[in-house]
């Protein structure tokens, strides 16, 4: 699950997106890589999700940035 930029809150999957619980904040499903800004695969495997850029690999759910 991604942060809220905002407060760094840990974001609520919600319908179509993701919520913050602190700022009431929407965000929309699309997660980019915070060094390129492009789309991040999510890769779900054994119950934990990862993010994943093709150009620069694995990104901690911490540095995905939501939009
Ligand atoms: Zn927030
Ligand atoms: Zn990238």
């Amino acid at each position: 699950m991604p942060l809220c930029p905002d407060d760094k809150q840990l974001l609520d999957e919600s319908a179509g997106g993701f919520d913050c619980p602190a700022c009431g904040r929407h965000f929309g499903s699309q997660l980019r890589c915070p060094e390129c800004a492009e789309p991040l695969e999510v890769l779900k495997a054994c119950g934990a999700v990862d993010y994943f850029c093709r150009q620069h690999g694995l990104i901690s759910r911490s540095r995905v940035i939501v939009a």
